[in-house]
């Protein structure tokens, strides 16, 4: 079913389904005729198949009637608590000097957001980024610095900083010291041991959520690519480039090569592109046909580049370059669990 009919659908038995949901959604529902948004349908989508279990923790933020940002950010710190994941938090891939470096923003739909970029020793980027945007006059902090405000914060630093598999791995790359990121394919299935060589070299969980009240929220955190240079800094903690959300039209993040992200400003482009009145399935595809269109050799040498949307009606989509981009969406109804996107590629 396509993700326009699959949300009519889902629109017909919001009401019914939200009554079911109990009174706490309900009363937020009706509550929020006052925050000028209309009432919602809460609904968290995030990037790849480690997103369902990371839109869980957000499930249990939005559907006692919670905020979206609340759960935003502890639906992704159950992906950066994960240490067997190779591309999200402290269980990631180093640089190629051996460092784990976190990149992460979070930004509200009115406007509000803080990011941190190479930052180390942290277990939870994605909160010192909601900490850089609450307590400080700045949308971004770096390095050191990020790493000085979070402990300031009392972030405590994490008794490791990288794992003995992420460890193992980084000096089999350094055999060759070969860079290439790999797109993932269809047949990748993260997690279940079956993956192709380096194929987890990247991947970010990029979630975004709408909330009783209409309210919109957005989080992107990762490790970035791996072995990339020292200093490397990718498109997650760039708001615009990794993360947009604007209650007046909607939220989109990104995952892939950060770098073709940011040359196109791509999650700002989605959401723009969605003022102007696309679905948010058509606004991911024209942003991910734009920069195939500027740049035709990424159709063959493997990279990766996907965004997901969602618009403040809840209606959700996806687009891809290379097939085997799936991301994962929760609403408490039937719609639930990973959705294979479409791409470029295979369109
Ligand atoms: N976008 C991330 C980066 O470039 C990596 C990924 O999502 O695959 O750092």
């Amino acid at each position: 079913m396509s993700d326009r009919r699959s949300f009519l659908k889902q629109s017909m038995i919001g009401a019914a389904s939200l009554a079911l949901a109990g009174p706490t959604l309900a009363r937020a529902a009706e509550a929020s005729g006052s925050s000028g948004l209309p009432a919602a349908r809460p609904r968290v989508i995030s990037t790849w198949n480690f997103g369902d279990a990371a839109n869980q923790g957000a499930w249990a933020v939005l559907s006692k009637g919670g905020r979206a940002l609340d759960a935003v950010e502890q639906g992704v710190k159950i992906t950066e608590s994960d240490l067997n994941n190779r591309s999200v938090g402290l269980g990631g891939y180093p640089d190629r000097d051996g460092h784990v470096t976190l990149d992460a923003s979070i930004m509200d739909g009115n406007g509000d957001c803080g990011a941190v970029a190479a930052l180390q020793d942290i277990a939870h980027p994605i909160s010192v980024a909601r900490a850089v945007m609450e307590k400080t006059p700045h949308v971004l902090l770096v390095g050191d610095g990020a790493l000085e405000f979070a402990l300031s914060q009392g972030f405590k630093r994490s008794p490791f900083s990288i794992t003995p598999g992420a460890v193992q791995a980084w000096k089999e790359w350094l055999k060759t010291s070969r860079y290439h990121p790999v797109a993932n394919s269809e047949e990748s299935t993260y997690g279940l041991g079956k993956h192709r060589g380096d194929i987890h070299n990247h991947d970010t969980i990029g979630m975004l959520a709408i909330d009783a009240h209409g309210q919109l929220a957005g989080a992107c955190t990762t490790s970035g690519m791996a072995w990339k240079l020292a200093g490397r800094v990718g498109d997650s903690p760039i708001i615009g480039a990794g993360l947009f959300v604007d209650n007046e039209v909607g939220a989109a993040t990104s995952t892939g090569v950060g770098e073709e992200v940011i040359r196109s400003a791509g999650s700002f482009l989605v959401v723009e592109l969605m003022r102007q009145g696309r679905s948010p399935q058509d606004a991911c595809r024209e942003a991910v046909e734009r920069i195939v269109r500027k740049r035709p050799e990424l159709r063959h040498n493997d990279t990766q580049v996907a965004f997901i949307a969602i618009n403040r009606a809840g209606e959700t989509g996806a687009w891809a370059i290379q097939p085997g981009f799936e991301y994962a969406i929760c609403d408490g109804g039937d719609r639930h669990g990973l959705i294979k996107s479409a791409s470029v590629l295979s369109a």
